[in-house]
């Protein structure tokens, strides 16, 4: 694995679990609002080994509950389906990120996954736009399908910027994901991004959220603004 980083505790990126993070190096989107641009391009030197990762995940027996996987995108790592068994073989509960291009690993890593949460960024006809590069959507489709029926516990989530999702957009996300179990939409926050000029870009205000909430809820019960 390329390990560009490993956030040692976590109480708020697993749902109800105590967990460590590892962030994966390489991404194939180039989000521009993303807030982890030092983890998109491969660096030559990962800043963990997987020995040494494993090293402190045994230090951590009976005081984390889990081990979130995230990136960059984690689909991209070779060795993934290797690295979540050996983490399950822990004793430890996995919950990996995605951007869901990759629906063959996903469905190959089910049987060692506890939780999945994977980015909508867009309608399917806006993804190419939002990531920046060409996405073959049939994929995000599939990894769409792949999660509402695997039967493991998932959410979508949704980073929201005022200048890239319209309302109407909105309502195609909840056609694309309708019947969703969990469905969060995450506010933009301006912090670090992968392109500066995203740097001023606001997201929605309290009162247009009420809204996106109500054309969300058409689709999906469980709509949950994350702030
Ligand atoms: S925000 Fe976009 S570019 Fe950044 S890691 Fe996620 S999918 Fe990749």
């Amino acid at each position: 694995m390329q390990i560009g980083g490993v956030q040692k505790t976590s109480l708020l990126d697993f749902p109800d679990k105590i967990s460590a993070i590892v962030f994966t190096q390489g991404c194939n989107f180039r989000c521009g609002y993303c807030h982890n641009p030092e983890l998109i391009v491969l660096r030559n030197e990962p800043a963990w080994t997987t020995a040494g990762f494993f090293e402190f995940l045994e230090t951590r027996k009976g005081k984390l509950d889990g081990v979130v996987i995230t990136g960059g995108e984690p689909c991209l790592q070779n060795d993934l389906i290797d690295f979540v068994k050996d983490v399950k073989s822990m004793g430890f509960l996995v919950k990996l990120d995605t951007n869901g291009t990759f629906p063959d690993k996903l469905q190959k890593s089910l049987p060692y996954i506890d939780y999945i949460a994977m980015d909508i960024k867009a309608p399917l006809n806006k993804y190419s736009e939002i990531t920046r590069v060409n996405v073959n959507c049939e994929n995000i489709q599939k990894s769409i399908d792949i999660i509402m029926n695997c039967g493991i516990d998932y959410e979508f989530r949704t980073t929201v910027l005022k200048s890239q999702l319209t309302f109407g957009d909105f309502e195609k996300i909840g056609e694309l994901v309708k019947g969703a179990k969990k469905y969060y939409l995450q506010k933009f926050v301006a912090s670090k991004t992968l392109d500066e000029n995203f740097m001023n870009e606001k997201t929605y205000s309290n009162k247009e959220f009420e809204k996106i909430l109500s054309l969300l809820n058409l689709y999906i019960n469980n709509v949950i603004l994350r702030m």
